[in-house]
């Protein structure tokens, strides 16, 4: 149904917040998520919501005008799944935080950044990725992998309540006790399935110091990286958290360059000695290495874009970036290693760069059992991801040719993994994505889109 301008000003007369339509100021900005990608989506609406009431409100005026309605937090979103041609339900304006007997309560509006400044403050932080203008509930949602990970976990796994909107505008609040089924299946498959959460309770960290590494190989050692990191990156000690990067930049005839970026929680000498065993692995002297033992915020904030830009510059992801991942359980034999790295420099011409990213899983992500949250992926070894980003303004054809770059290069290596994608970094084209995201917990995800959300209100490719 085409909505009325009426029924708009009966809407916003009834919220808190604000509704951003197109004939509105900033409604270029509003409507626009943080990938490029999907700049094109026009929504009819973009309803800034205060509180939790706002929010209940706009989802009556979605069923009652039989619209879409996705929530959106940080727009980061792979699939672009917070943008909508009908109402974007923006929980922004919800961001505070506050610290209290180790908890933090959490605004879903709250971005990384903005949350680690708050809960460095009390000298806190939580595992969780490095993206400051990811949001925080977004990613909470699907997982959340990152530098405290090996160690600590999950940022799902350290939520311990969270307040949800659900379909018939009821606000609950869920935990281990309450509302029990949702508050597991938001933990691994939150993102937009069940309802629209407006706020996160989180246990909270002691911030480590920490030793920041970011060693660099030239291309011609980028075999034997690789066969050596993925011995040695998911067995290594819980402490460490080193991710592989392999990076092919412009058209020009410039090499790959191999990047092994991560940080320890232990001091510099004991993160040198560490990583040696690597470079002893691989029989490969780097080119270039540094070490540098830092306050925790301090080491966040440098690894962003491998330390280039530092934080407060990150702007919004600069092109169009295409990009596939899966987990793998056992290591790619030479031959896999080899066709991925002749795959590479293929996009030379298309592609303003493509990557090949290597995330180490193992430890503390692992001593969760697979049923305990809806999160399943708790046996994966390491996560191999292929990326390549084309100009904002890029043509369909070149368009196509990154999509076949990524395409290809996960072929390369698809026998070799899984079967299971993180739910975070989701693919429209899995055929069997069920089984990918969810594996043995999908079914009891079912049921609990049943008990939650029966008329299927939030539905979109690729939803429960
Ligand atoms: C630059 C970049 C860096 C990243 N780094 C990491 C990393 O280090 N570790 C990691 O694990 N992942 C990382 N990711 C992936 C990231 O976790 C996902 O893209 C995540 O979904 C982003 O959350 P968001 O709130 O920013 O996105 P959004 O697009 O706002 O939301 C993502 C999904 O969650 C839903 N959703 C959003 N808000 C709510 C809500 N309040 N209630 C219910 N559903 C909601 C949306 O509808 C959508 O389906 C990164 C992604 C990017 C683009």
């Amino acid at each position: 149904m085409r909505i009325s301008a009426p029924g708009l000003a009966g809407l916003r007369g009834a919220l808190a917040g604000t509704v951003i339509v197109p004939e509105s100021a900033g409604y270029e900005s509003a409507r626009k998520p943080a990938l490029a990608r999907f700049h094109h989506i026009r929504p009819r609406a973009i309803v800034r919501c205060e509180n939790a009431d706002d929010v209940a409100e706009t989802l009556a005026f979605a069923r009652r005008w039989g619209v879409r309605a996705a929530p959106r937090s940080g727009g980061h979103c792979f699939a672009g799944r917070s943008s909508t041609e009908g109402i974007v339900i923006d929980v922004t304006p919800m961001h505070a935080v506050s610290v209290s007997g180790g908890m933090a309560a959490v605004g879903a509006g709250a971005r990384l950044g903005d949350l680690y400044d708050a809960l460095q403050q009390h000298d806190l932080t939580i595992p969780a990725g490095c993206g400051p203008t990811v949001g925080i509930a977004g990613l909470t949602l699907g997982g959340g992998l990152g530098l405290l990970g090996r160690k600590h976990g999950l940022t799902c796994d350290h939520l311990v309540a969270a307040r949800v909107v659900l379909a018939d505008g009821r606000v609950v609040d869920c935990d281990e006790h309450h509302h029990g089924e949702l508050f597991w299946a938001l933990r691994g498959a939150g993102g937009g399935h069940f309802g629209v959460v407006t706020s996160l309770v989180f246990s909270t960290l002691r911030a480590p110091a920490a030793t920041r590494f970011h060693l660099t190989w030239p291309h011609s050692h980028a075999a034997a990286v690789i066969a050596a990191w993925q011995a040695w990156a998911p067995a290594a000690p819980d402490e460490l958290n080193a991710s592989l990067r392999v990076t092919a930049v412009g058209d020009a005839d410039r090499p790959p360059v191999v990047h092994l970026f991560g940080a320890m929680l232990a001091d510099q000498a004991e993160a040198v000695e560490l990583i040696d065993q690597l470079v002893a692995l691989a029989g490969a002297e780097p080119a270039w290495a540094s070490h540098t033992h830092l306050p925790y915020r301090d080491l966040k904030r440098s690894l962003v874009g491998l330390g280039g830009d530092g934080e407060d510059a990150e702007p919004d992801w600069p092109g169009q970036v295409f990009s596939k991942s899966e987990f793998f359980r056992r290591p790619l034999p030479p031959e896999a290693i080899t066709a991925l790295l002749r795959h590479l420099p293929r996009g030379r011409g298309a592609c303003q760069s493509r990557e090949l990213n290597f995330t180490p899983l193992g430890g503390a992500y692992g001593r969760v059992p697979a049923a305990a949250t809806a999160y399943v992926h708790r046996d994966e070894r390491f996560l191999v991801e292929h990326v390549a980003v084309v100009d904002a303004e890029a043509s369909t054809a070149t368009r196509g040719a990154a999509r076949q770059w990524v395409t290809q290069s996960r072929a390369c290596v698809h026998p070799w993994a899984s079967g299971r994608v993180y739910p975070n970094f989701p693919d429209p084209d899995l055929a069997d994505w069920a089984q990918a995201y969810y594996g043995t917990n999908y079914e009891r995800l079912v049921r609990a889109k049943r008990t939650y959300d029966p008329h299927n209100l939030f539905r979109f490719e690729q939803s429960l």
